[in-house]
């Protein structure tokens, strides 16, 4: 499969790269920046420490996706919608890891794998997706009286909060406890709170080093406390289920899927 990675000079684009090169099947179709970007007409294999690949980074995304049968994109949001639009257009499967996406940039990435396949995930760890269908499960037997409350650390970096993968472990409690997030969340708290509400779900969100990506859903009742904790020591496993993800799309009916689906671990 000819897989192209789109931001291929960022953090996680040059792990896919070198995850790509180092998967059986899979083949470095071009990669690409922004224009103006230092990195355009670079080697991105040389970028992420590999033997030149004789491709150079474009600025050209359209030319990128029709070279490619999948493209993976861990950029920005506003970047996503556009490549979403892109693949749609060009018939081209894509792998969305970009977190921090409002509704509206959600529903037009929804309305564009109308035509292809498209794998989105806050997080592509095998263990975290795991960890989304433990809390569901978590929360379904446990009751209000249990206060869920989910604490992330990520590095120094990181541009959003809370991160996309404990906004989807909330999302997984919620499920759990049959509420939509969106009326039970508190995303942050401050000041004079006063005392906390029944059946709110509450985050904690910390920031520092480099940390790639600490989170704890905790159920916290009077005379215990149940803890389900992740810890991600490498990029790697996010690059390894996405460009696993990207073979999952082969001959796949076009929609919007999940890595839940791609494990086939429920969620
Ligand atoms: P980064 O800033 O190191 O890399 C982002 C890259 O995208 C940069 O090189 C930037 O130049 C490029 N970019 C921005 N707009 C572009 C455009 N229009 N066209 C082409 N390239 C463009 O960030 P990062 O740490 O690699 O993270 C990227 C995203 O992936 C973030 O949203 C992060 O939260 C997310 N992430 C998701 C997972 C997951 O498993 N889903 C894991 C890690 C990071």
């Amino acid at each position: 499969m000819k897989i192209a990675v789109v931001g291929c000079a960022g953090r996680m684009g040059r792990m896919l790269v070198h995850e790509i090169a180092s998967t059986p099947g899979c083949v470095l179709a071009g990669g690409t920046e922004p224009p103006g970007s230092p990195f355009v007409g670079q080697d991105p294999a040389v970028l992420a420490g590999l033997d030149p690949s004789g491709l150079v980074i474009s600025a050209d995304a359209r030319a990128v996706f029709e070279a490619a049968d999948a493209v993976i994109d861990f950029t920005r949001p506003a970047a996503t919608v556009a490549h979403a639009e892109l693949a749609a257009a060009t018939g081209t499967a894509l792998i969305i890891g970009t977190t921090g996406l409002d509704k509206e940039q959600t529903a037009q990435i929804a309305a564009a794998a109308a035509g292809v396949p498209m794998v989105m995930a806050p997080n592509f760890s095998v263990g975290v997706n795991l960890l989304f269908a433990l809390t569901e499960l978590v929360a379904s037997k446990l009751g209000i009286d249990y206060d869920i409350e989910i604490v992330e650390m990520h590095h120094r970096h990181k541009v959003d909060a809370p991160s996309g993968t404990a906004l989807g472990i909330g999302r997984a409690a919620a499920k759990g406890r049959g509420v939509d997030l969106e009326d039970a969340q508190v995303l942050s708290r401050e000041g004079i709170t006063g005392p906390r509400e029944a059946g709110t779900i509450g985050f904690a969100t910390l920031r520092g080093g480099d940390v790639v990506g600490d989170h704890t859903a905790i159920f916290a009742a009077d005379g215990e406390r149940l803890e389900l904790s992740h810890k991600a020591s490498s990029r790697g496993v996010f690059s390894k289920g996405a460009v696993r993800s990207a073979l999952w799309t082969k001959d796949r009916a076009p929609g919007l899927y999940t890595m839940a689906d791609v494990l086939g671990v429920g969620g």
